[in-house]
């Protein structure tokens, strides 16, 4: 279909016309059952009351008024994340990868201002994904990514995931930090073990490194956990956010401690847009739901009892799943085939997944998802899974035929 959009995304040929929590309905009619939540975005689903009551009474009040003012539902939500999580101090943003970005101008200026400007690197892992600015493409390493964009911008130096030996022997004096995600979502939900988690704090430590850590996907309730940081009983020094955090509104943050952040003074960064009082009046919206009592109980709950099923379901279908992978509500299948056309036969099923890296299809619902749903989606993932494996061995068959 020609289009006057810049081609960059190949899109799947269904326009949605409006959402009810965990459900999609397409301009045709049909209903879809979300597990893509606009890419681990739309936390509380689609059309939220609660949402939508913020976002329409902020609307009606005030939208934007720049940094030059104080906002006071910004720095309620600052106040409420620094509460909720090891920072002391935020930086709203607008995406995922300005929330890198600043990360990374942080841990570089804070080397700077500790009297080492030498100390600018930063020890990333393959198959990582931080956004697609030109320094969060250099960070992420992907060739895909870098490829025809000039010389990728300097100081990110790559090793194997999860592969803290090598991060030990990356470490040089001009290292300034270590950046992950403690689960890879566009890698193929690639869990890091706590244990590797535990040891790149260490590693930080002995090393005078900051440590960061890339929440954006993990972040905001997805594992189980307000951050899955938590997982692992360490802390980082600065983490970035954003995705659910929004709940569909564009926004993200830099979370870091006083430490961290003590280069950032008046004038180092900034961003017109980031904070403004819609985007403020939607996170402490989502926040409100998330840290009510019980809701993380939910995902974790939700997300075991999911995870139990897919892992029968995994199970019956060897000839298309070879894993099930994931943590609570971010759960991912590495397939034998291409996951592009698992997800198309899921689509079929009126079920929407992500394909990733690493041939997984990743699944991603809404964090506000039922039981009844959870179970409505691994049966619609066994029926499509059941024909995908039919179709594979008629295809021998079918071939001999021609
Ligand atoms: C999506 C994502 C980003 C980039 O976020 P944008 O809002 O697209 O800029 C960065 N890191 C991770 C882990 C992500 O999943």
């Amino acid at each position: 279909m020609s289009s006057a959009l810049l081609p960059v995304y190949a899109r799947a040929n269904i326009a949605f016309e409006r959402g009810e929590g965990s459900w999609l309905i397409a301009t045709n009619g049909e209903r879809y059952l979300d597990f893509g939540a606009g890419i681990a975005v739309n936390a509380l689903g689609h059309a939220h009351p609660h949402l939508v009551e913020a976002l329409k009474t902020q609307a009606e009040k005030l939208w934007h008024t720049s940094n030059l003012f104080q906002i006071p539902d910004g720095q309620r939500l600052a106040e409420r994340l620094v509460a909720a999580t090891f920072a002391d101090t935020v930086f709203f943003t607008n995406s995922g990868a300005e929330a890198l970005e600043a990360s990374i101008k942080m841990a570089r200026k804070y080397q700077s201002a500790k009297g080492h400007p030498e100390r600018y690197r930063i020890i990333t892992f393959q198959g990582a994904f931080h956004g697609r600015t030109l320094a969060t493409i250099a960070a992420g390493g992907s060739p895909k990514y870098l490829e025809g964009f000039g010389p990728t911008v300097e100081g990110f130096d790559q090793v194997p995931f999860g592969d803290i030996a090598a991060a030990k022997a990356a470490v040089s004096p001009e290292t300034a930090a270590i950046l992950a995600e403690p689960i890879q979502g566009e890698g193929g939900i690639r869990v890091m073990s706590n244990e590797a988690l535990r040891q790149l704090r260490q590693l930080a430590d002995d090393n005078g490194l900051l440590l960061i850590f890339d929440e954006v996907q993990t972040g905001v309730g997805r594992t189980g956990k307000l951050f899955a940081y938590e997982h692992a009983g360490i802390e980082p020094d600065i983490m970035a956010i954003a995705k659910g955090i929004g709940g569909g509104f564009p926004m993200g943050a830099c979370l870091a401690t006083t430490e961290a952040a003590s280069g950032m003074t008046a004038g180092v960064h900034g961003t017109t847009f980031g904070g403004n009082p819609l985007a403020m009046a939607v996170g402490n919206a989502v926040l409100d739901v998330v840290l009510a009592p019980g809701f993380l109980e939910h995902i974790r709950s939700v997300g075991l009892r999911l995870k139990q099923q897919l892992a029968s379901i995994a199970d019956r279908h060897p000839s298309v799943v070879a894993e099930l992978r994931g943590e609570a509500l971010m759960l991912g299948l590495r397939c034998l085939i291409p996951p592009a056309d698992v997800v198309a036969a899921f689509r079929d099923e009126k079920l929407l997944a992500i394909p990733a890296g690493d041939n997984v299809v990743r699944l991603l619902p809404p964090l506000v998802i039922t039981e009844e749903e959870a179970a409505e989606a691994a049966r619609r993932i066994d029926a499509a899974l059941g024909k995908l494996e039919q179709t594979l061995a008629a295809q021998p068959a079918a071939d001999a035929s021609v």
